[in-house]
């Protein structure tokens, strides 16, 4: 691309386990509430269909890292996520095929500004400026399905300077992965390189200055993450 009147923006691409050739981003989904305890601690009903927000590619952050604290946010709250990578693109995808259309797995973080967030939802506004922010979307290097296989249950957990803060398993899922691919492909035409989050389970809270974030999916890997 010689051709362009200003330059134009480098693609999202993510480190690959034990692969030099990396995972190029297309499109980041994150699913609302999928865990029924967060849900619950968030004042919501654990039975509805799952709903989906995005965030930019260029939002993520390959881990290890460190950042900066986000700015307009007084209460950034760490989200703890099983991460599917999409391989193979479609719509309307059935829940049996779905798990054809992954090409792996990651462990992410959806940071999320609380306190912009709460606002918003008083309002019935856009969730945008609370989610898709700046390296909102910390992740650790992805693997194929092809070397752990489609995992179904397992601990997902997260802790802050070692004391743990969230803990559950991907047994509670509400809306399972395969669920999750065939819900969406029913709104957007799914293509390679999209990104799914699936959601987090209960003990979200806040991140401060300082703060070192360890987050674990067992079976997938890794997430180190230092905030200033
Ligand atoms: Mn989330």
């Amino acid at each position: 691309m010689n051709d362009t009147v200003i330059p134009a923006p480098t693609p999202t691409t993510l480190p690959v386990a034990g692969d030099s050739a990396r995972f190029p981003v297309r499109r980041v989904f994150c699913v609302g509430r999928n865990y029924a305890a967060h849900a619950r601690e968030m004042g919501a009903d654990t039975r509805e269909p799952p709903f989906f927000f995005t965030k930019p590619a260029d939002a993520l952050v390959p881990t290890p890292a460190s950042i900066a604290y986000p700015r307009a946010t007084q209460d950034l709250h760490h989200e703890i996520e099983l991460v599917v990578a999409i391989g193979k693109g479609g719509a309307d995808i059935a829940t049996e095929d779905a798990l054809s259309h992954v090409w792996g797995y990651g462990v992410g973080l959806d940071l999320t500004r609380r306190d912009l967030q709460a606002g918003f939802k008083a309002k019935a506004h856009p969730w945008d400026m609370a989610k898709a922010f700046d390296q909102s979307a910390p992740i650790s290097p992805l693997v194929p399905a092809a070397k752990i296989g489609h995992p179904d249950k397992g601990v997902i957990a997260l802790s802050i300077n070692g004391v743990e803060k969230q803990r559950g398993d991907l047994a509670d899922l509400i809306w399972s992965i395969p669920e999750t691919i065939a819900a969406l492909s029913r709104f957007v035409a799914l293509a390679p390189g999209d990104l799914i989050f699936t959601g987090t389970p209960e003990g979200v809270g806040p991140v401060r200055h300082g703060d070192k974030l360890l987050g674990k999916v067992e079976g997938v890997g890794e997430l180190q993450l230092d905030v200033r």
